[in-house]
């Protein structure tokens, strides 16, 4: 059986490694039109900032390693320039020596990745507007920074790439400014998480650009469409990526809806004996059971490893994903997993949210906030995602809460996990635990929460409403919620004659377990409709607090 595979990064090297663990007999050729191969795209931010002394680092096995340790031929510089499904062939460019060739197949793997997606702006293209996609790009970037010592950088997009990058910026001493398109940074977040960032990076002293039109990158600045600039010598455009599929859509291979490949669970593409992985092709989201696009490194490693078992006739099947995400920024940990707020609206989820906030481990071991928003069902309990925003410790609950979603977990689960707990790594009862039980209360035992978003709404509707500051006194007086009462919780007791049992209710303390103490009060009184605020004043306060 001759395997010929199109791409030699994550996706493409894993599959030839997983077919070669499995049939010691086939013909496996890699064909990458790229120098560098299977190489760390998601280390080279810290080669920029200097993390990572050495690029060589980041791309540790060469053609020579995988012919010796699997007996695969990687063959750099060769482009594949078309597939002929007809007849199995596909014809390749040796880019060294400009030699057409033309090779056949048995079974034909695409992991032809992913591209930079550049918006069309005015000079773009010059010589110091980069994007980062390659250890190519890298080496380009790494050269510019060293000759030409820019002072001023301007990112263009606050993904997970501009903000790492950003970050590594800074370690090498130059000014970063952030801009993007959209009114908040780190769009796979929810609005309300992602003012915790923002936040964050304006207290670094990054300048944070939000709902930018970028019109033209001029030599010293990059200007936007009001013809406001910011000074900048070098701008790096992390605008996202669009998956390569241009040779599988000549062929006739089918895209799915989000422009990549379209794939089964076994990554078989449309066309007989031709599999798709990695950043080429769509995936399976685990929740909603619908094809997405979700380009990352730890997917295209599974879906390789996968295709090189199917192709050699193992017995696995794709699962799904739910798109789990991690990034630092500075000290700063951001995660998330499964479906957001706005995503799970769009599915048409009546959804139950909460925000938890609370310390990694105690404050006496130095333990510092992390701020866990929930996304559940309302009708079924089922846990659909979750994000989280703190320092120490993100990595571990937002890996429980993948685990959980994956396997299908109620909110009322959560309580139940028997999580390790030392006062070095956690607190006796998690911060997934505490979500977990905030959740359910919200969902079956009637203590619904109300976020800031509605309850703005509810201020402006013209409804009855009350809204009680549950906080000692001091702090109602340092800041409070326009229009809320100040009945501290040890009075509350005593306070409600005089307040309308029929009206809407909402309770706040500072994070959220008071405000949830008071409601228990009001409730046993015998008020009708009563919310905790989620994530109290606290988050409420950060929500409200951007520009
Ligand atoms: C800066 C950065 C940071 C990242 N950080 C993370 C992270 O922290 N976590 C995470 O999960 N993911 C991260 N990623 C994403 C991750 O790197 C990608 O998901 C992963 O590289 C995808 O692997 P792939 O093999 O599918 O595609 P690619 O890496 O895009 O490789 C595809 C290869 O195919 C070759 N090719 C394409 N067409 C042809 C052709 N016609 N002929 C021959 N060769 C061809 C290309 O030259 C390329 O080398 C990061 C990416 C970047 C750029």
């Amino acid at each position: 059986m001759r395997v010929l595979i199109i791409g030699a990064v994550a996706a493409g090297t894993s599959a030839a490694a997983k077919a070669r663990r499995n049939d010691e007999s086939a013909d496996i050729v890699i064909y990458e039109k790229d120098k560098d191969i299977s190489y760390s795209g998601c280390g080279m931010p810290y080669y920029l900032g200097g993390e990572v002394k050495d690029i060589a680092q980041l791309t540790p096995r060469d053609a020579a390693f995988f012919k010796n340790k699997y007996n695969v031929d990687v063959l750099t510089r060769h482009e594949v320039l078309s597939i002929h499904t007809g007849n199995k062939q596909i014809v390749v460019k040796n880019l060294e020596t400009q030699d057409v060739m033309a090779d056949t197949y048995d079974k034909l793997v695409l992991a032809t990745g992913a591209v930079a997606a550049v918006p069309p702006i005015k000079g773009i293209a010059q010589k110091h507007v980069f994007t980062l996609r390659s250890i190519a790009d890298t080496r380009r970037i790494k050269a510019f920074i060293d000759e030409s010592k820019p002072q001023r950088a301007a990112i263009i997009g606050s993904g997970y790439i501009g903000l790492e990058v950003c970050e590594n910026l800074r370690h090498i001493g130059m000014d970063v400014t952030l801009i993007e398109k959209m009114q908040q940074v780190a769009p796979r977040l929810d609005s309300d998480m992602a003012e915790y960032v923002k936040k964050y990076l304006k207290d670094k002293g990054v300048p944070v650009i939000t709902g930018a039109d970028v019109k033209e990158i001029s030599s010293r600045a990059v200007i936007f469409s009001g013809g406001q600039a910011v000074e900048a010598d070098m701008v790096l455009v992390c605008t996202g990526v669009r998956p390569n599929v241009s040779l599988a859509k000549e062929a006739g291979i089918l895209l799915g809806e989000t422009g990549a490949i379209s794939v089964d669970r076994f990554m078989r593409t449309n066309m007989k004996d031709i599999y798709a992985c990695g950043d080429c092709a769509e995936q399976l989201q685990l929740v909603t059971g619908k094809p997405v696009y979700c380009p990352l490194g730890s997917t295209a490693n599974k879906t390789g490893r996968i295709t090189g078992d199917v192709i050699t006739g193992g017995g696995l099947e794709f699962q799904g994903i739910l798109g789990t995400g991690i990034f630092r920024i500075f000290d700063m940990c951001v995660a998330h997993t499964g479906l957001s707020e706005s995503e799970a609206v769009a599915e048409g989820f009546d959804i139950a949210i909460s925000h938890n906030i609370k310390p990694n481990r105690p404050e006496y071991l130095g333990g510092k906030e992390m701020v866990i928003k929930t996304v559940a069902d309302k009708a079924t309990g089922r846990l659909l995602g979750a994000q989280i925003v703190g320092y120490d410790g993100v990595d571990k609950r937002i890996d429980v809460f993948a685990t959980a979603i994956t396997f299908g977990a109620k909110a009322k689960d959560l309580p139940h996990l028997d999580l390790a707990y030392a006062p070095p790594y956690s607190t006796t009862k998690d911060p997934v635990i505490y979500s977990g039980m905030i959740l359910e209360n919200a969902i079956s035992r009637g203590r619904p929460l109300m976020d800031a978003k509605a309850l703005d709404a509810l201020m402006r509707s013209g409804r009855e409403y009350t809204l009680i500051d549950a906080r000692e006194t001091e702090q109602y007086s340092d800041a409070h919620i326009e229009s809320a009462k100040s009945i501290p919780h040890a009075q509350l007791r005593k306070s409600t004659d005089k307040l309308n049992k029929d009206a809407v209710a909402v309770t706040y303390c500072n994070k959220g377990v008071t405000g949830n103490a008071a409601q228990n009060i009001l409730l046993a009184q015998g008020f009708k409709e009563v919310y905790n605020l989620s994530g109290g004043h606290k988050h409420y306060k950060t929500v409200k607090n951007s520009d």
